[in-house]
């Protein structure tokens, strides 16, 4: 299959080119488009075969549901059993944005669209491109990451093209996600609000509104979580990566050895510093994430630099830990599960 390029306007997206796509949604077929958070592979959510696609061109195990995109908040409706009293405080506060909120799913959701489950995923994505995708598809687009299972998720176009040339029908390049980790995945069907996946808004952003707020460890291999996509390796480039945590100084101390040891062996090494410690690192694979106090800095570069780190060959990464403050609770989650739990304490 050839795979369309489209190339808009992020801040004017053309709209003939935006109904091209469309057009490619309402036929069934799949199409990437950006959004704030990461890129996304999208599907009409209300056809079954269509997203069933999406989990072929991914290579993404069944069970893992999909989460639905739509642009005015009467989607929903159409989606859900009920609107519990809780989300209409959060989808004032937070939609659109890097928010999902998990529903009892209506009869209109299929089945291949949550993969089996009774609930339902749903966001309204704060980006341009996104929202007029839907608004002229016509129906909710069921999206997850642009990626092939398990590997980083897209930020840019280019990146979607690398794991899905060939794959599925077109991609929408709308430029760089702003957020550059998924969503925050919240579960409001219990009685307190679980953070089932941390994200783009944040735990403190959460509890400003909620109250407490709890945040399932979905790190530690639970054989059942409550969404099914912690339990699988994901974000991973090619190369291993070690998370290195602890005072700052003692990181430093622990990744000179660690690269010395692995440069020893003959591995080629990267090093995933931050703009604070960059200079105390030598050699050409050092690369700094951001500013370890403006997360968002590291958040948006993330995955990106992963496959950087992939195209330059390295076998192994170091890499830096942050405070688990704001956006940083979500850049550590994806870190930690890069790594497969190679977590090492400084
Ligand atoms: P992705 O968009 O690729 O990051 O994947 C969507 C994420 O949302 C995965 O971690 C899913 O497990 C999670 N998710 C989607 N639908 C549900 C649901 N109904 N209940 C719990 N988690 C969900
Ligand atoms: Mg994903």
């Amino acid at each position: 299959m050839e795979t369309l390029y489209i190339k808009v306007d992020e801040k004017n997206p053309e709209i003939d080119k935006i109904r091209i796509a469309a057009e490619i949604i309402k036929k069934g077929g799949l199409v990437a488009f950006p959004t704030e958070t990461v890129y996304g592979l999208g599907a009409n959510a209300l056809d079954e075969k269509a997203a069933i696609k999406i989990f072929e061109a991914k290579k993404r195990p069944q069970d893992n549901p999909l989460i639905v995109h739509i642009q005015d908040i009467k989607e929903l409706y159409l989606l859900v059993k009920e609107v519990p009293q809780k989300a209409y405080s959060l989808i004032e506060k937070f939609w659109p944005g890097p928010l999902t909120l998990i529903f009892e799913k209506s009869e209109r959701v299929p089945n291949g669209t949550t993969g089996g489950l009774d609930t339902v995923a749903v966001r309204m994505p704060d980006h341009r491109v996104a929202r007029l995708l839907i608004r002229e598809s016509g129906v909710p687009i069921a999206a997850p990451s642009a990626n092939l299972s398990g590997k980083p998720s897209p930020t840019n176009a280019q990146d979607v093209m690398e794991d899905m040339k060939g794959r599925i029908d077109a991609v929408i390049d709308g430029g760089d996600s702003k957020f550059g980790v998924e969503s925050t995945v919240l579960d409001l069907t219990g009685d307190i609000p679980i953070i089932l996946r941390p994200g783009g808004i944040t735990k403190e952003e959460l509890e400003e509104v909620l109250g407490r707020v709890q945040v399932e460890d979905a790190i530690s291999g639970i054989e059942k979580p409550k969404s099914p996509g912690m339990k699988y390796r994901h974000y991973s480039p090619k190369a291993e990566i070690y998370l290195i945590v602890g005072e700052i100084p003692l990181q430093i101390k622990k990744i000179k050895e660690l690269a010395k040891e692995f440069e020893r062996k003959g591995f080629k090494v990267g090093i995933l510093a931050t703009a604070q410690t960059r200079k105390e690192y030598f050699g050409e694979n050092v690369i700094s994430a951001g500013d370890r106090d403006a997360p968002l800095t590291i958040s948006s570069n993330l995955f990106s630099l992963l496959r950087k780190f992939d195209r330059m060959g390295v076998d192994v990464i170091l890499a830096e830990g942050i405070p688990e403050t704001g956006l940083g609770l979500a850049v550590m989650n994806r870190l930690k599960r890069a790594s497969g739990n190679r977590i090492i304490k400084a």
